[in-house]
């Protein structure tokens, strides 16, 4: 009798860990989380019906018998606006979805049947997803976490080319004349932060990524503290660490210090520990695409924050990560997004792109046996695959609607294998316009690999 009790036993708590799953979306602004997530929820909820998810074995063997959505657990994070999003993608024009700009979470129970059923399964069994979405400006601050103030001030202080630093010129100019030793003033610290501030978020829109600290970018309701009113002291790597620590409590440079301290203890400390080390699966999204087409200082910069970001992945022993916060993400997924600007052929290419990226953070992951996937998709395909007659040959090319309504019919060029060399950039061969979405036929949306990457993110869980 002992022997079927603790098998059952066995079986019960084995089917309780693999019932729920908690699934991590995050990039950076415009890599496509919102596009992305509307089309994983809009895939579930059409499977088995409309959905086309032929990579994914569940779906295509007829298994996967729908999702619903549900009240989430955690009601101090705000639920992901799905409605909205679909509302904007089914409008005459269609429109893209309104980014989301902080952490937000959709859960959904996915019904399907097991492969192979169990001696006391029912006919189908749930799948309790939970679905995560945050700004991976919030991992840059990672590697804030290992530094003290003086030590950030000098990181900092070295980064980027004059592009970029064009941006921090009136911060620059206001910072010049505070003095570390002086008497702290409130309204002049918080209007250089606020230069400060502007320069990151120029810097932004110039296409820049690799901005510390990512809270100023997108505050939330931290608009507005004290706690992001800090900022790098230049000049801070010449100066005695002794006399500096020695400084009274309300000088400008231990209350810049007091900050920064705070900002890594109830900010950045608090993420990770409240939500990163309670994800079980993640994926990165990446637009390598939009990267290419805007030039070599951003493509640079781009490499730089995703290896700042993939730190946030990197579960070796002695890794600051794994010191800190004991992180449980047992698979990964990085995916160039948007790969509908690119005609079909050029997708291997994107992803060999991809990885050659992420080279080095890729193999401290490897080593670190965290299984990790590329892929490049279109969560949303807004562009049509054709064939076109050039001098006599047939050439692919992509037609689609432009944001202004515009026909196009094109071909945007080649992804380089390999990253982007002097005479890539001198060559400059590559150029796309944005696509307005495609009219929405039927429920489901249009997309490119979305199947692949539920395959590599839950497809194990609906065996
Ligand atoms: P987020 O800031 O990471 O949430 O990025 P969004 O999901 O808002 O995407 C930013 C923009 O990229 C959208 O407004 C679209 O213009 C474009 N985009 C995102 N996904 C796709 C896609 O699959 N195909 C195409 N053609 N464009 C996309």
């Amino acid at each position: 009798m002992r022997q079927p009790l603790s098998r059952e036993l066995k079986d019960l708590l084995e089917r309780g860990r693999d019932r729920q799953l908690r699934l991590a979306v995050t990039g950076l602004s415009r890599s496509g989380k919102t596009a992305f997530l509307t089309s994983l929820v809009n895939q579930l909820r059409h499977a088995g019906l409309e959905a086309r998810l032929d990579l994914l074995p569940a779906a295509r063997e007829g298994r996967l018998l729908g999702a619903r959505r549900v009240n989430q657990q955690d009601l101090g994070v705000p639920r992901f606006p799905y409605d909205p999003a679909m509302a904007a993608l089914s409008a005459t024009p269609p429109r893209w979805p309104e980014p989301t700009r902080g952490i937000s979470e959709l859960r959904l129970t996915i019904r399907y049947r097991p492969a192979r059923p169990g001696w006391f399964e029912g006919d189908s069994r749930q799948l309790t997803l939970d679905l995560f979405d945050y700004p991976g400006e919030w991992l840059l601050d990672l590697p804030l976490l290992a530094h003290d103030y003086p030590s950030w001030c000098r990181s900092q202080a070295s980064l980027g080319g004059e592009q970029r630093a064009a941006h921090f010129a009136d911060w620059q100019a206001a910072v010049a004349g505070l003095d570390p030793a002086g008497e702290a003033d409130e309204a002049r610290l918080a209007e250089i932060a606020e230069h400060y501030a502007a320069g990151l978020r120029g810097a932004r829109e110039a296409g820049f990524a690799d901005l510390q600290p990512g809270r100023f970018l997108l505050p939330g309701d931290l608009t507005g503290a004290p706690v992001l009113q800090f900022f790098p002291l230049p000049g801070i790597a010449e100066a005695d660490p002794e006399a500096l620590a020695a400084l009274p409590e309300t000088s400008n440079y231990a209350t810049l210090a007091r900050r920064f301290r705070y900002y890594q203890q109830h900010i950045v400390r608090p993420f990770y520990r409240d939500h990163f080390r309670r994800f079980d699966r993640q994926i990165v999204l990446v637009d390598l695409l939009g990267a290419l087409n805007a030039g070599p200082e951003r493509f640079q910069d781009l490499a730089r924050a995703l290896a700042n970001l993939m730190q946030s992945f990197d579960y070796g022993r002695r890794s600051l990560l794994s010191r800190l916060f004991a992180p449980r993400i047992d698979r990964l997924a990085i995916a160039a997004t948007k790969a509908d600007h690119v005609t079909p052929e050029q997708h291997p290419r994107l992803v060999a792109l991809l990885e050659a990226l992420l080279a080095e953070p890729l193999k401290d992951l490897r080593f670190a046996d965290v299984p990790v996937r590329a892929l490049s998709v279109a969560a949303i395909r807004a562009s049509e695959a054709r064939e076109v007659e050039h001098h006599g040959r047939r050439t692919p090319a992509l037609r689609g609607t432009g944001l202004d309504g515009e026909p196009l019919l094109l071909f945007p060029g080649e992804v380089p294998e390999r990253l982007p060399d002097d005479a890539f950039w001198a060559r400059q061969g590559f150029a796309f316009p944005a696509f307005r979405p495609l009219p929405l036929e039927g429920g489901a949306l249009p997309h490119i690999r979305m199947d692949a990457a539920l395959d590599w993110l839950i497809g194990d869980k609906l065996q």
